[in-house]
C-alpha cells in the first residue's frame, strides 16, 4: 500500500492555470522563439515586482550569474568573494571566467554571508596590495532568507567592490520592505522548476543601471554588432529566454503573492508541530527579515534528540515524503577545495545537522497530516 502513496516533493511546480493562455498567444502569434511579448511582460513583471528599473529574463539563473561577472568584468586571475553556503551554480560561472572563487562562510542569525568575515577578507586584500584583484561580491539569500544586506553594501562601498545579489531561492523576499534582488549592483533570480515560480527552465538579471542590462542583452544573443550582415567584435552567449517558456513565467507571476503565503504557511505548521521538542530548531528570521520561506529546513541536534537526520530522510523516503540535508558548504566541495576560505563553521555544523522538508506551495491539509504522521514516529508531539 505504501508504495502507491503520491510522493510529497521538497518542491515542486506549481501552475495557476494562466500560464497556457500565454503559451498559447506565443503559438497564435508564431512568437516562437528567444524574444517576444512573453518575454517583454514577463520582464516588465518582475521589475515591478522586485522594484528594479530593468530586467533581462534569461535561460537560467546560473546564466544570469555568469553574465553578471561578465558585466563586471570579471577575468582570469581575478577573485570574487561569495557565500559558501550555497548551490554550486553560484560558484561555477566564477570558474567559467578563469577566476577565483573566496568562500565566505554564515552567520547564525540569517545563515547567510557573515559581514565580519567579508571586511576581514577586503582588509587583508587591501593590506597585501591585491584589493584591485577583487571584482564582485556574490551574496546568497539562502532558501529565501536575507542576508545582512545593509552590513554587507556598506562593506562593499567603503572597498569599492560591486555586489551581485543571487535570490534564485528569494523572490518575494524583502529587508525592512525592500525586495531581495534590488540591493546590488545587479541581482539575479531563478525560474527553475523547483524554485517558487518557474518556467521550468530560466533565470532573470535584474539591476536599476540601464547599461547593464542593454549590455546583457546585447551579450546573450551572440554579441551582433549594427550592420548588415552578422559581425562580431565580442564574444556572445545564447542566453536569452524562449519567448514560449516566459509564457509560463507571466502565468506564475499572477500567484506569485499566493506562492509566498503559502510556503511561509507551511513554515507555520512545521513550526507549530516542533515548537514543544527540545534539540530542534529553525532558520531564524530576525526583526525586519521577512524570507519567503522557500523551504522550511531544521535543525536536529543528534545529542539532544537522539535522532540522525540521515535516518530521519531514510524513514520519511520509505513512507515516499522527500527531505534533503542542507547544501553542503562550497568550502566542504571537492572540486573547490584548493580555494581561499574564510571560516566560523557555521555553514559546516548546519550542513551536519539539518534536513529541508517538503514545502511545497501545493501541499494540502492532507499531505500535512501525513507528513505529520510520519514526523510523529520519530517526536512525541504535543496536540
Ligand atoms: C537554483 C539556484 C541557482 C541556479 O539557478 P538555475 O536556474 O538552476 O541555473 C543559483 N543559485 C542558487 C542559490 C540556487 O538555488
Amino acid at each position: 500500500m505504501k508504495s502507491k502513496k503520491t510522493r510529497l516533493y521538497i518542491s515542486s511546480p506549481h501552475m495557476s492555470g494562466d500560464e497556457q493562455k500565454y503559451i498559447q498567444e506565443a503559438f497564435d502569434q508564431n512568437w516562437i522563439a528567444p524574444l517576444g511579448p512573453n518575454v517583454d511582460a514577463f520582464e516588465s513583471a518582475i521589475a515591478g515586482y522586485c522594484n528594479v528599473n530593468h530586467v533581462a529574463a534569461l535561460s537560467s539563473g546560473t546564466a544570469s550569474i555568469h553574465l553578471a561577472l561578465v558585466l563586471l568584468g570579471v577575468q582570469k586571475e581575478d577573485e570574487v568573494l561569495v557565500s559558501t553556503f550555497t548551490f554550486s551554480a553560484s560558484v561555477n560561472p566564477i570558474i567559467y571566467q578563469g577566476a577565483k572563487p573566496v568562500f565566505i562562510d554564515s552567520e547564525p542569525e540569517t545563515w547567510n554571508m557573515d559581514p565580519i568575515l567579508l571586511k576581514q577578507a577586503l582588509e587583508e586584500r587591501k593590506l597585501n596590495g591585491k584589493l584591485q584583484k577583487v571584482k564582485a561580491i556574490i551574496v546568497v539569500h539562502l532558501y529565501g532568507m536575507p542576508a545582512k544586506m545593509d552590513e554587507i553594501m556598506e562593506i562593499a562601498s567603503t572597498y569599492g567592490i560591486p555586489v551581485i545579489e543571487d535570490a534564485a531561492e528569494a523572490l518575494g523576499s524583502q529587508l525592512n520592505g525592500k525586495p531581495l534582488g534590488s540591493f546590488g549592483e545587479l541581482g539575479i533570480l531563478s525560474f527553475n522548476g523547483n524554485k517558487i515560480i518557474t518556467t521550468s527552465g530560466g533565470g532573470a538579471l535584474l539591476s536599476n543601471e540601464k547599461a547593464y542590462i542593454e549590455k546583457a542583452r546585447f551579450l546573450a544573443t551572440q554579441a551582433r554588432d549594427q550592420a548588415p550582415h552578422y559581425q562580431h567584435s565580442e564574444i556572445g552567449y545564447n542566453y536569452r529566454m524562449s519567448n514560449v517558456l516566459a509564457g509560463l513565467g507571466r502565468g506564475q507571476m499572477e500567484v506569485i503573492d499566493e506562492r509566498v503565503k503559502k510556503r511561509r504557511e507551511n513554515f507555520v505548521f512545521y513550526w507549530d508541530i516542533f515548537k514543544g521538542i527540545k534539540g530542534v530548531s529553525f532558520q531564524p528570521e530576525p526583526e525586519g527579515f521577512y524570507s519567503n520561506r522557500w523551504l522550511t529546513t531544521i535543525i536536529i541536534n543528534p545529542e539532544v534528540t537522539g535522532i540522525q537526520r540521515l535516518i530521519l530522510q531514510q524513514k520519511l523516503e520509505e513512507e515516499n515524503i522527500e527531505t534533503r540535508p542542507l547544501w553542503k558548504p562550497m568550502h566542504l566541495q571537492p572540486v573547490f577545495k584548493c580555494y581561499d576560505a574564510y571560516l566560523t563553521g557555521v555553514s559546516e555544523a548546519l550542513f551536519n545537522n539539518g534536513l529541508c522538508l517538503p514545502s511545497g506551495s501545493n501541499l494540502d491539509k492532507e499531505d500535512r497530516d501525513r507528513i505529520k504522521k510520519a514526523l510523529s514516529m520519530f517526536f512525541s508531539f504535543i496536540d
